[in-house]
């Protein structure tokens, strides 16, 4: 490789004056699991050579880290099933404390309980769990063959670790509404966080979403019934926004891209799989990262950050309704969630 360019310390900041200061990164497309609001059945997935390796996506990440990125997380598709995972996490892990204030996982937890000590040891202190149901079966229908016992042998393995816990589930009606109320009882019990999530209008799937879309305001309303729910003012980068479950440790956290817009204090970019910059998860619009360092070197690449930077776009414009397509082409696997 060409010696590294200096950077400017440039800020990131875009148009509409938003800081840029959390990266997502999705480090695979791969899955060993087919939950069926996000992948088809029959899912393809990204020849290798399209996929960035270990080196590009952390000469990436560092160029991001370098213009004040203080959050990376790491995604997927199932982000350990890619081989080399740990290495990265260690390679990114050395800036945690120092210009990163917080490197973090989203994991379907089917592997975790095999990772979760060199991931701790590498620099992960909170860990996204995604388990939309603690029903064997059940479990197994929305992921169609996934087994819930790994991924709560996983969770149990990485709280024992030392990894604080919170875990995503999608809400979806008809199929896990019944199980929101308990799964908050259960978090609350373990001292796990929970985060509620609207589906969303990403990529062709073998099911209509409209069928199953749940919206959270409604859900709330039932969840207040059983709980005491605070207002909490917990800021963890993302877009949640969070209630604390009285007389407990216990976030609830709320992701409602389809009833509750949060664009305006939106402070994130995303790195595709395949090396794409997408400003904006409801957007089809990306630079070409992959092609720049590939052919340009990180000069091309910095170039091709700030050319995104201006044309990161106001809000995302998702909507749910029975029969339309999906309002973006790629699926949330590749784009990173
Ligand atoms: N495989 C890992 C997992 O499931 O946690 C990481 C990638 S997954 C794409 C990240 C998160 O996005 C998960 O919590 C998943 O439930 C959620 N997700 C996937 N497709 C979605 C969709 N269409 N709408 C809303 N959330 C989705
Ligand atoms: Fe895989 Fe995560 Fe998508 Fe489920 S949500 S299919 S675990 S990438």
């Amino acid at each position: 490789m060409a010696t590294i360019p200096a950077l400017s310390a440039e800020k990131l900041v875009d148009r509409h004056g938003r800081a840029i200061t959390y990266l997502r990164i999705s480090v695979t497309d791969r899955c060993d699991l087919r939950c069926r609001y996000c992948m088809s059945e029959a899912m393809t997935f990204l020849p290798r050579e399209e996929v960035l390796t270990l080196e590009e996506i952390a000469l990436i990440a560092e160029r991001f880290i370098a213009r004040g990125v203080r959050k990376i997380r790491l995604t997927g598709g199932e982000p350990l099933v890619r081989r080399d995972m740990v290495e990265l996490v260690r390679r990114l892990g050395r800036q945690v404390g120092g210009a990163l204030d917080e490197l973090t996982l989203t994991t379907n937890g089917t592997r975790l309980a095999l990772h979760a000590d060199d991931l701790f040891a590498a620099g992960i202190r909170r860990i996204n769990v995604s388990m939309d149901s603690r029903d064997p079966a059940l479990f197994r229908h929305i992921t169609r063959h996934g087994d819930v016992a790994k991924v709560l042998g996983g969770i149990a393995t990485a709280k024992a670790a030392g990894m604080a816990i919170k875990i995503n589930m999608v809400a979806l009606k008809g199929l896990n509404e019944h199980e929101i109320g308990p799964m908050l009882a259960w978090c609350a019990a373990e001292g796990h966080d929970l985060t509620l999530i609207e589906t969303m209008p990403m990529g062709q799937i073998d099911e209509d979403r409209a069928d199953r879309f749940l919206p959270l305001p409604a859900v709330m309303d039932s969840l207040r019934q059983r709980f005491d729910l605070q207002p909490d003012d917990h800021k963890t980068g993302g877009p949640a926004l969070y209630w604390r479950v009285a007389g407990t440790g216990t976030r609830l956290g709320l992701i409602s891209p389809l009833t509750a817009n949060f664009c305006a204090t939106c402070n994130r970019v995303r790195v595709s799989t395949d090396g794409k910059l997408h400003m904006c998860l409801g957007h089809e619009d990306s630079v070409d990262l992959r092609a720049a360092i590939r052919t340009g070197g990180l000069a091309a690449v910095d170039a091709r950050i700030l050319e995104a930077l201006g044309r990161k776009p106001a809000a995302h414009d998702f909507s749910i309704a029975a029969g339309s397509a999906p309002a973006v082409a790629r699926h949330m696997s590749v784009t990173g969630g």
